[in-house]
């Protein structure tokens, strides 16, 4: 029965109540006038037929009017309960719209849904979707899908009471959106069982879901941080630590969660400074300092700590945080910086900058005190080569190995100093002669065998010493002196001693002026190119020719290449004299091929030309440039050159091989070449170095050297151009060892490419 009708039952019932008394009253009333007009005298039969309607009526009337009564309280009552109903709903609603909470009421057998929110939950309008499973199944997240229907379906079995469930929901606005139903069947076939109605709530929990997320964020920062974290709860309790705390500290989370603080052992033991820093916490809120603490294991360690204090928002008492580090191994990294500072990692000698500052203090002290000091300047002759076929490692075991002995020589140095790749430096306190004692022992003990590898290396040194106060008072200078004194040892090959003189000097202010001369002529064209044949030993004619820079000095006249290579290459001019060269060189092949006579024509090219990665380009401009075919030029790499960088040089040496050039190797012997690469390197001759040939006579061993060395380059599948024939017999002999080529003063000097031409024609 609803409100409504309730109310207008009562509303009958109780226009009849009220009338019913008045009516029957009206007529017994009505009754008595009969009687009296009708008799009038009133007999007991009257009075009893009167009492006897009266009663009912009076009675009746009674029972009317208290079931009025009570009908009226009931309706009072209910209207009570109504409008208190009504406001409940009213509340209810105002707090849902306020809570954004989507109350949903679905119809299993029709399939349709009452939502509330459904607008601000979903962004669609209600019509849109207006079956509740066939509708939303699209708009859930793949992932979320089937834990949704399956937890719906456990609740329409009957499985589990309430159905509760988060998943995501593409939103109209093409967003995902978290939703979390909650919910329960309120209605089912009396006879089946089966569900018919299900009535739940569903809230868009997206930002709470977010700031799970966030959270979650950041306890795995927490967690995963390399700085260890604890923390303590107002009761001194520790409740937290990370997997940072259990790797420095060796103590398992066992050991110290819900523990008192003060307990832990890692605590305890520095108890006095945690009451400190418990003390400054009350002041600041926070802390921070260095402080020993132990590991489980009982080591020590440094750890930086920060503490800080923290009051969530129930707790009137604060929270405390400790987040730590071991400083263990960034004292160890400072320690090896400082170190490395000063020192040479891989001879654990003095480096450049404690050598320059121990020289500084040590030299200060001599002008005061009036001592001699001595400055010796050495490194290992051909160094560059042993590493290069030795390999980088052994390079480094051997620069070990010299600089122990160094320093058990050198025990009186005041230091000793690595100051480059396989150069050292030793400063002294004494003068020359002593200098040069200790300088002596340095060569024999480097002459003594090294055990590199399982081969024996014996060592040389090029040793430049200068002295304090003899040749200089400045530092630098004394420096500069030494070095030039051990370049001119360099300049004689090396294995000597040289103390700084006035020749030297001399000789290093000529270089410095043949420098700017050299880079004047190189500006205006002063070299030129001579060639020089190579007569084939098979044919007995001249087929190539060996291209050879040449300076005519506006002063000083013919300079020797011997002078001016070197020069170039110590200053960086090479690569521009070596192009010049290469450039003419190209000219004058193409002219002679161009007149069909075909020359081909060898250029030497430094190392420095084949480090700079442009000499495939430089050789392809010139080829077209000059339309020189590729066959017609070859390159003379000298064995050092090679073997400077090998594995770079085989590339760049393939390159210019698949453009058509031919490659030599040349002065083939003075090297230290290793064989394994020989025959990597893609070579098409072998030039032996003159050396073989100038002491062959009578000298059966040298004989038998050449005789190996063509056999080799044969046996690699190159020809071979002897260097440097002079006499008529040795041009025989190398014929009988089956040379093919000779070069040398008996076919011709370097000459002038005109000159070069009327050889040629001569020979026709
Ligand atoms: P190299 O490439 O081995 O050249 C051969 C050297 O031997 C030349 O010396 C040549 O004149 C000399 N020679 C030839 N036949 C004989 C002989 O029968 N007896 C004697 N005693 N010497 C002979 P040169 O011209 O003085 O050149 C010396 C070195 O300078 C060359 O040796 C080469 O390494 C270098 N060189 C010359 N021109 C250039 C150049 O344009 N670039 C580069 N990078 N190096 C060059
Ligand atoms: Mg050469
Ligand atoms: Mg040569």
């Amino acid at each position: 029965m609803t409100e409504d009708t309730r109310t207008q039952q009562a509303g009958n019932t109780t226009l009849i109540l009220r009338y019913y008394p008045a009516t029957a009253l009206l007529a017994l009333v009505m009754l008595w006038f009969i009687f009296f007009y009708t008799n009038s005298t009133v007999s007991p039969l009257q009075i009893a037929l009167t009492i006897f309607f009266s009663l009912p009526l009076v009675g009746g009337s009674y029972f009317l009017y208290k079931q009025q009564q009570k009908l009226q309280e009931e309706v009072l009552k209910h209207k009570k309960t109504h409008s208190e109903l009504l406001n409940q709903r009213q509340k209810i609603s105002q707090a849902m719209e306020a809570s954004k909470l989507g109350l949903w009421e679905w119809d299993l057998e029709t399939d349709s849904i009452y939502h509330s929110h459904f607008h601000d939950i979903f962004g669609y309008e209600e019509h849109e979707i207006p079956h509740f499973m066939g509708h939303l199944q699209p708009l859930v997240h793949p992932d979320d899908y089937p834990r949704l229907r399956q937890e719906i379906i456990n609740s329409l079995k009957g499985n589990s009471p309430h159905f509760q469930c988060r998943f995501r929901i593409r939103h109209k606005s093409g967003q995902w959106r978290w939703l979390k139903d909650h919910g329960e069947v309120v209605e089912r076939n009396s006879i089946t069982g089966t569900a018919k109605k299900m009535l739940g709530t569903r809230r868009d929990i997206t930002a709470e879901q977010e700031k799970d997320d966030h959270l979650q964020l950041a306890w795995k920062a927490f967690e995963s941080s390399s700085e260890a974290t604890y923390i303590i709860d107002p009761d001194s309790q520790v409740i937290f630590i990370n997997q940072a705390f259990v790797d420095i500290t060796g103590y398992s989370r066992q050991d110290i969660l819900d523990k008192d603080f003060w307990s832990i052992p890692c605590f305890s033991e520095a108890k006095d400074f945690y009451e400190k820093i418990s003390r400054n916490l009350k002041g600041e809120g926070r802390w921070e300092g260095e402080l020993v603490q132990k590991r489980s294991n009982g080591e020590s360690y440094h750890q930086w700590l920060r503490v800080l204090r923290v009051r969530n928002s129930f707790q009137q008492k604060p929270y405390t945080i400790g987040i730590f580090s071991d400083m263990t191994q960034s004292r160890q990294v400072e320690a090896r910086l400082n170190y490395l500072a000063e020192y040479d990692e891989l001879t654990g000698l003095a480096n450049r900058g404690q050598f320059y500052d121990r020289m500084h203090q040590t030299l200060a002290l001599a002008r005061l005190h009036k001592q001699d000091l001595a400055l010796i300047v050495f490194d290992i002759d051909r160094f560059k080569a042993y590493n290069n076929s030795l390999g980088h490692h052994a390079g480094d075991q051997l620069l070990k190995l010299a600089a122990e002995r160094i320093s058990k020589v050198l025990t009186s140095a005041v230091v000793i100093s690595r100051t480059g790749g396989n150069e050292f430096a030793a400063l002294i306190k004494g003068n020359e002669q002593q200098a040069l004692l200790l300088s002596e022992e340095l060569q024999e003990q480097m002459h003594l065998p090294f055990n590199i590898d399982r081969q024996e290396l014996r060592l040389t040194l090029s040793v430049g010493v200068s002295c304090y106060p003899g040749h200089s008072h400045e530092l630098q200078v004394l420096l500069n002196q030494a070095d030039q004194a051990r370049l001119s040892c360099k300049a004689l090959s090396g294995n000597r001693i040289q103390v700084y003189n006035d020749t030297i000097r001399q000789s290093s202010l000529e270089l410095l002026r043949l420098e700017q001369d050299l880079r004047k002529a190189l500006e205006t064209g002063g070299i030129e190119v001579h060639f020089q044949p190579k007569l084939d030993l098979k044919t007995n004619t001249i087929t190539a020719a060996e291209a050879l820079a040449r300076w005519h000095h506006p002063d000083q006249g013919f300079i020797s290449p011997a002078v001016f290579i070197p020069l170039a290459e110590r200053t960086g001019l090479i690569e521009t004299l070596g192009l010049q060269v290469l450039d003419q060189s190209c000219k004058q092949a193409a002219s002679w091929y161009h007149q069909g006579i075909k020359i081909q024509v060898a250029v030497n090219i430094a190392a420095q030309q084949l480090d700079s990665g442009l000499l495939l380009q430089q050789v392809n401009e010139l080829l077209d440039k000059y339309e020189l075919p590729a066959r017609m030029l070859e390159l003379e790499l000298t064995e050092s050159t090679l073997m400077e960088d090998a594995e770079a040089a085989i590339i760049e040496m393939q390159n210019l091989r698949n453009r058509g050039v031919s490659l030599a190797i040349d002065d083939f012997g003075t090297g230290y070449s290793s064989l394994s690469y020989l025959q990597r390197f893609p070579l098409d001759i072998l030039k032996i170095d003159r050396s073989f040939l100038m002491t062959d006579q009578g000298n059966k061993n040298q004989g038998t050297l050449t005789k190996a060395i063509i056999a080799l380059g044969h046996g690699l599948g190159m020809r071979v151009v002897a260097e440097g024939v002079e006499e008529q017999q040795q041009l025989e002999e190398l014929k009988l060892l089956g040379c093919d080529f000779a070069q040398g003063f008996i076919i011709s000097r370097p000459v002038p490419a005109a000159k070069f031409t009327e050889l040629l024609e001569q020979q026709l």
